[in-house]
Formats: C-alpha cells, sequence, structure tokens
C-alpha cells in the first residue's frame, strides 16, 4: 500500500487536530506523520496563550497529549521551518506539508503614540506572563494607572492578570519571576477602551463574569454606556451571548464599590485618539466619545476626553508571519488558500502545500475551531492524491540524521515527557500542579536528560 509521508509544520491544537484527523479518516493509503515545531514543547497557545488561571482550558493540553502518545506522530521539537529545515528539504522527503504555525505577533494600532515606552503589544505581554521561552524574562510593571486597548477575550485576560493579585495566581503553572513581577505590580487602576458599546463587544459571557469574581477588585462601569440604541436592544434580545453580557454588566451597576484596593474600569463608546507622553513615555490616552450611528456601527461625538496613564496595552488582533518559500498575504497576515489548499498570487493551487489552524483561517476563534478548519483541510490532503509530491528520499530515519547532521538540537515526545515529568516535579514541594521552565536551553535540557 502507498505511504502518505506527511509533514506538518506547527504543532499547535491545529497541527495535531489535523495529524489525529487523518489518522482516524478513510483511506485508501498508510500513513506517517512528522510533526515540525520551533519550541521544545508542544500545543502552541494552548501553552503559550491560555492564561494560566484559565486551568479547564489548559486542560485540552491533555486531549492533545494523548494524540501524540497514540504512537502514530513523531514530534520534532526546537526545530524551526525556514532555518533548521527548508520547503526543498521537505519535498525532498514527504508527499506533502501542512502549514500549522498560528499567529503570535500583535496586529499594528495606528495611534499617535502607540511608539512610546510604555506601551506594549497584549501579545508579547501575554507571551511574558506565558513563560514563552523566547521573550525577555522581565517585565516592566511599575504603572499604577493602566490601559488596555481592546473588546474581546485578549483585552479581558491582559486586563486581568493585570488586576489580579499575584498571590491568586500561585495555585497556577505561572513562572517564578511572573509571580515576583505581578506581585511587585503597584497597580491600582486598569482602563479597557472599546470603540463600542457593550451589546458589540466581543468578549465571551464567561470570560467577562469571570472578571467579577476577582478578589478585592472593584468593576466599575459608566450608567452613560447603557442609554441603548435600536440596534443594541434588538442585539440583546435576539442573541443569547449579548444578552447575558448584558445581564453581567448590570449587576456589576447595581453593586456597591469603593472597598478594593484595586479597580478595573470598562470604558464603552471610547475610541482612542492618541497617547501622549512625557520624557518619551506613556503619561497619558486622549479619546474620544462615540455613539451609536444608528446601523450597529459608531460615530465620534467631538467630545474628547483624557486618563492619565503609565502603561498601555493593546489587545486589537494576532498577525501571523510569513515562512521561507510559502505564499503570504500581507494584509491580512495568512498563508492565501482554498479551504487549506495553499494558493500562489495567480489564485493556483500550490502542490503538496497547504494551512490549518490560525495561519490558514486568521487569528480568530477558539481552540475547538482548530478542528474543523483542520477536517476541512484533510480532506482535500486525502482527495489530492494524485498531485503529491514525489519525495527522493521518503525513509524516516532520514529526518533525524539530516537534523543531527546541521547540528539541531531537537526535542522528541519522550523529550517532553520528560519536561513534563520535571516541571510537575518543580511544582511538588510548593504544592502546585507545575512550575513551567522557561529558557529554551534548560528546556532542552530537561527534555533531553
Ligand atoms: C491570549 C490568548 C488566549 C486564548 N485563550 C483561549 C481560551 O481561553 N480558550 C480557547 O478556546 N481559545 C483561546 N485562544 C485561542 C487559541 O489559542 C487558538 O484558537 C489556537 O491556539 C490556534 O491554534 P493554531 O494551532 O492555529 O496556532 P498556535 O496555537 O499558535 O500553534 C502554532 C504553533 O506553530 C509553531 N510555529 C510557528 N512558526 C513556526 C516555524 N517557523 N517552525 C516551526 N514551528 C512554528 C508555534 O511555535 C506554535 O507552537 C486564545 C488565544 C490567545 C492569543
Amino acid at each position: 500500500m502507498t505511504t502518505l509521508r506527511l509533514a506538518i509544520v506547527g504543532a499547535g491544537p491545529a497541527g495535531i487536530y489535523a495529524a489525529d484527523i487523518l489518522l482516524k479518516a478513510e483511506k485508501q493509503f498508510d500513513v506517517s506523520i512528522d510533526l515540525f515545531e520551533q519550541l521544545p514543547a508542544p500545543y502552541g497557545l494552548v501553552r503559550y496563550g491560555v492564561a494560566p488561571d484559565h486551568p479547564r482550558i489548559k486542560g485540552i493540553i491533555n486531549a492533545l497529549r494523548d494524540v501524540l502518545d497514540s504512537g502514530k506522530i513523531r514530534l520534532f521539537g526546537n526545530v524551526w521551518f525556514g532555518r533548521d529545515i527548508t520547503l526543498d528539504d521537505l519535498k525532498k522527503h514527504y508527499n506533502a506539508v501542512i502549514f500549522s504555525t498560528g499567529s503570535i505577533r500583535d496586529a499594528p494600532l495606528n495611534v499617535p503614540g502607540i511608539e512610546l515606552e510604555g506601551s506594549y503589544g497584549a501579545a508579547d505581554f501575554v507571551s511574558w506572563y506565558d513563560g514563552h521561552p523566547d521573550f525577555p524574562r522581565e517585565w516592566p510593571l511599575d504603572a499604577a494607572s493602566v490601559a488596555v486597548i481592546g473588546n474581546g477575550n485578549v483585552a479581558l485576560d491582559v486586563a486581568r492578570m493585570l488586576a489580579k493579585h499575584a498571590d491568586d495566581l500561585l495555585v497556577t503553572e505561572i513562572p517564578d519571576n511572573v509571580y515576583q513581577g505581578l506581585k511587585n505590580s503597584p497597580v491600582t487602576d486598569v482602563h479597557v477602551f472599546g470603540r463600542r458599546g457593550p451589546a458589540q463587544v466581543k468578549f465571551s459571557p464567561l470570560e467577562l463574569r469571570e472578571l467579577g469574581e476577582l478578589r478585592d477588585v472593584d468593576m466599575i462601569v459608566y450608567d452613560e454606556d447603557f442609554d441603548y440604541d435600536e440596534a443594541s436592544k434588538t442585539a440583546i434580545a435576539s442573541n443569547k451571548q449579548v444578552f447575558v453580557i448584558d445581564k453581567v454588566l448590570n449587576q456589576w451597576r447595581a453593586r456597591e464599590t469603593g472597598s478594593a484596593s484595586r479597580r478595573l474600569h470598562l470604558h464603552f463608546y471610547a475610541a482612542p485618539l492618541e497617547i501622549t507622553g512625557v520624557d518619551g513615555k506613556v503619561a497619558s490616552i486622549r479619546y474620544e466619545r462615540t455613539t451609536p450611528d444608528g446601523e450597529g456601527g459608531v460615530k465620534g461625538t467631538g467630545e474628547i476626553r483624557e486618563i492619565e496613564i503609565g502603561a498601555l496595552y493593546r489587545a486589537v488582533g494576532y498577525f501571523g508571519s510569513p515562512l521561507d518559500g510559502v505564499p503570504f498575504d500581507e494584509k491580512r497576515g495568512v498563508i492565501p488558500n482554498r479551504e487549506g489548499q495553499v494558493i500562489d498570487d495567480d489564485d493556483q493551487q500550490v502542490h503538496g502545500v497547504y494551512a490549518t489552524g490560525w495561519i490558514k483561517r486568521g487569528p480568530v476563534g477558539l481552540i475547538g475551531h482548530t478542528k474543523s478548519d483542520a477536517m476541512e483541510t484533510i480532506k482535500h490532503v486525502i482527495n489530492d492524491q494524485a498531485s503529491w509530491w514525489t519525495p527522493a528520499s521518503p525513509e524516516e530515519e532520514a529526518i533525524p540524521a539530516l537534523l543531527a547532521s546541521r547540528g539541531v538540537e531537537f526535542t522528541n515526545l519522550d523529550g517532553w515527557h520528560n519536561l513534563d515529568q520535571h516541571e510537575i516535579a518543580l511544582g511538588e514541594p510548593a504544592g502546585r500542579a507545575r512550575i513551567k521552565v522557561v529558557a529554551r536551553d534548560e528546556m532542552v535540557r530537561a527534555s533531553n536528560a
């Protein structure tokens, strides 16, 4: 029987689900899958994006681990596509490749002053608190008043991590340097800004409700934001999520505030205009009050307001990165594709090359969505058998030999088990489920011990 030698680049949920779906699919050929991952550990944003105080979501790792442990997938960690292995290498050794490299960069925000010291991308902060090895270990948490721009779940994660008392994070897997950094934070007020109204936010109700449960943090919402227009009233009446969001916010309106040492403010109908600076450092945010335009959007009112801040985070979306030799849509930050089949500038299919997950679809949607993504992509991989590559050297032993010849210190699945055990052991004396190892060389050392 023919064997499909498949390379998958990116061991986040999209790549792992793709492998799982292919293995379980009905097909007229055998499958041999190699999963390449630039980090020494798998799971992508589930490990390095999902907030540490969301253990239920982090628990998805258990299901992903079962797929890896099925014995039918080889993992090559600490291998960077574009540097350690190239598209030409993959053509020589595989019949096809699926890219599932996700997105880790912050999308830009075009507001004057965004480049000032003290203005950060949410993705960078997330990578810091989730212990991503490629980000600095130190994070400047020196501001009492902080702005977060954005009205999606990442904005809520960032606001919550800034406002939450560090001791309440000790039960999680946060690295020690993150605990220490948050512990010393002088923050008292976190201001979240959204251009539109409460009925137009992209928060999940659960994420929003969680803010109201933070110890010693008052939720501050402003009565002026609840004078709903018809479009908002219709959204609340017709959409369950919006209904719950409105209910949660209104419960907070009725709450007594004033006793907590920290406050988390939600400013709706607030469009950032400018970040002002003093000596090159963020000093305030100027924003324009907006109002519903009657069509579900907003328009400016001309009323300008200003709040003093010492730091600012933009949480306005993630953005994918280009990969050597692979088509890339610079505007959307994705690999251009038709249902996962990669296409070139002339709209022609690039045979043997596929995409799935955030790098296919853009950085929206939950982990579960990457499963349906993968199903669509895998359907084409299977049906395209006639146009797969014909590799000159398909034998499995060729890959570790190639990486070793290039001096790549790759990790494998056993290595991940070693690192996993090591992190769990680090947590034990403190009664914690795990403490994450952050430094890449330490991760590789623990993996290959
Ligand atoms: C801050 C944040 C919080 C989130 N919280 C939740 C939540 O609570 N619940 C939920 O359901 N969803 C959540 N999500 C969404 C979820 O993380 C994504 O839907 C999902 O991770 C996308 O999967 P992916 O596999 O496409 O990308 P990723 O998870 O990003 O995986 C891509 C992998 O590819 C690797 N890679 C990239 N480039 C290369 C290269 N050149 N060579 C080799 N490997 C490479 C990366 O290291 C990474 O491991 C959150 C997202 C963010 C950003």
